[in-house]
C-alpha cells in the first residue's frame, strides 16, 4: 500500500451542445453535480452531439499541482463512468467504445508501463482547466488506471513522462512550466519530472516561485479558490508473494483435500526450511518449488481434520520479510513476538531514514526521496 498526498479538485467538461450550468450531472455519473465551470462555452473543435446533454464536472487527484499550468490535454482511464456519457451520441462513439473494450482486456502492468506504446481516443470534448480557465481536450486513455485516485488527470505532457510521450505521439502541445536544472526555459525534448529544482515559469501569478514548495502554494489557491483541497490518496494491491525455489520463509499453508488451504497452526510456527546439500535446491524445470520433490517436507496432516495433507511448497519473496523489519526495529530483544505494538506505536513512523533507497520508497518514480515510506 502506498499514500500519497496530493490535492484534488474538480473540472468542467464541455458539452458540445450543452447549455453549461443548465442542469445538474447525471446521478451515478461519477461526477459532482455541483461546480460547473461558469461562463464554459462551446468546445470550438468538438464533435457535435445529437441530443443536448447538461454539463458534468470530474473529479481529479494529483501530486504535482505546481504543475497545472502546464496542463495541455485530460485523460480518463477507459474504465471511468463518465466515458460512456461523454461520447454517447457523437461520431466518436463507436471508436471509444472499441478502444474500452480492448482496455479492459489488457492487464493494469501492461497498460501502466512506462515503454508501453501509447493509445488512447479524443473523446471529441473538451475540459476547462481549473487553474488557467483554459479549454483542453479530453481523452481516454489505457495507461490511466481507475484504481489511481479518481480515474482521471490532467496531462502535463512537460513535467511527467508518460504524458509526454502521448502528447508526442498524439501531436498534443507540450508546455514547460519548471525550468531545467540548468535554467532551461526552451522546447522540451523529454519530461522533466522533479520536484525540487528548478522554477514555475508560464505559471500566471506562481511563475518565478521555486518548484520546492510550489505545490503547497498552489493547492492553498486553489483552496482559497474553493476550486480544490488537500488529499491523501490511498493504494492497496494485491501482492503476489509465492516463489518457486528452496530459499525464502515457507509459507505456513497446509492444503487438505478436505479442508483446504489451512494455516499452520501458530504454536506450530516457524516452518522451517529442510536443510538441503548443495546440488538439491535448483530448479528442476518442472515449475514447482525444489520443495515439492522433499517428501518428509510435503507429507504432514490436516491441523483440522487430521487426515493426510500436502505442506504449501511456495516460499515468499525476500520482500516478504523485509517488509517489516522496521516494525521489528521498535522492539528488537522481544522473543515471544516478531514487534511490540506499544513500541511500535511509541517510536513510528520515524521522521527520517537513511538507508538503501530500495526501501525507502512506495514506487520507482520517487526513488530521489529519502523519507520512510507508509508502508513498503
Ligand atoms: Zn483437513
Amino acid at each position: 500500500m502506498w499514500i500519497r498526498d496530493g490535492v484534488v479538485f474538480t473540472v468542467a467538461p464541455l458539452e458540445a451542445d450543452g447549455a453549461p450550468g443548465a442542469d445538474a450531472a447525471p446521478s451515478g455519473a461519477g461526477g459532482t453535480p455541483e461546480a460547473s465551470e461558469p461562463g464554459a462555452g462551446r468546445a470550438e473543435d468538438a464533435v457535435p452531439a445529437t441530443s443536448p446533454r447538461a454539463p458534468v464536472s470530474i473529479t481529479v487527484f494529483t501530486t504535482r499541482p505546481d504543475t497545472l499550468f502546464g496542463a495541455t490535454f485530460f485523460i480518463l482511464a477507459p474504465e471511468h463512468p463518465l466515458v460512456e456519457h461523454l461520447v454517447a451520441g457523437t461520431a466518436k462513439e463507436a471508436e471509444a467504445k472499441r478502444y474500452v473494450a480492448k482496455a479492459m482486456s489488457t492487464s493494469a502492468i501492461a497498460r501502466s508501463s512506462v515503454e508501453k506504446e501509447k493509445t488512447g481516443v479524443f473523446t471529441g470534448r473538451d475540459a476547462v482547466n481549473p487553474v488557467t480557465g483554459g479549454q483542453i481536450p479530453i481523452y481516454v486513455a489505457d495507461y490511466v488506471l481507475m484504481d489511481y485516485g479518481t480515474g482521471a488527470i490532467m496531462a502535463v505532457p512537460g513535467h511527467d513522462e508518460r504524458d509526454f510521450a502521448f502528447a508526442s505521439k498524439f501531436g498534443l502541445p507540450i508546455r514547460r512550466v519548471i525550468t531545467g536544472p540548468d535554467g532551461a526555459t526552451g522546447e522540451m525534448t523529454e519530461a522533466y519530472a522533479s520536484k525540487n529544482e528548478g522554477v514555475l515559469i508560464n505559471s500566471g501569478d506562481f511563475s518565478g516561485t521555486p518548484v520546492d514548495g510550489a505545490a503547497k502554494r498552489v493547492t492553498e489557491w486553489l483552496e482559497n479558490a474553493g476550486k480544490g483541497k488537500t488529499a491523501k490518496n490511498y493504494r492497496l494491491r494485491d501482492w503476489l508473494i509465492s516463489r518457486q525455489r528452496y530459499w525464502g520463509a515457507p509459507i505456513p499453508i497446509i492444503h487438505c483435500a478436505s479442508c483446504g488451504a489451512v494455516p499452520v497452526p501458530e504454536a506450530d510456527l516457524t516452518v522451517r526450511l529442510p536443510f538441503l546439500p548443495a546440488g538439491a535446491f535448483e530448479p528442476r524445470g518442472d515449475g514447482r518449488s525444489p520443495l515439492a520433490n522433499i517428501p518428509e517436507f510435503v507429507n504432514t496432516t490436516c491441523p483440522q481434520c487430521g487426515d493426510p495433507a500436502r505442506r504449501e511448497t511456495d516460499t515468499m519473496g525476500g520482500f516478504a520479510c523485509s517488509s517489516w523489519y522496521f516494525l521489528r526495529f521498535a522492539s528488537p530483544q522481544h522473543e515471544g513476538f516478531a514487534f511490540d505494538p506499544v513500541e511500535v506505536k511509541r517510536w513510528l513512523p520515524v521522521d527520517l531514514y537513511v538507508g538503501c533507497l530500495l526501501y525507502t520508497s512506495p514506487s520507482p518514480r520517487d526513488r530521489t526521496r529519502s523519507r520512510m515510506p507508509s508502508s513498503a
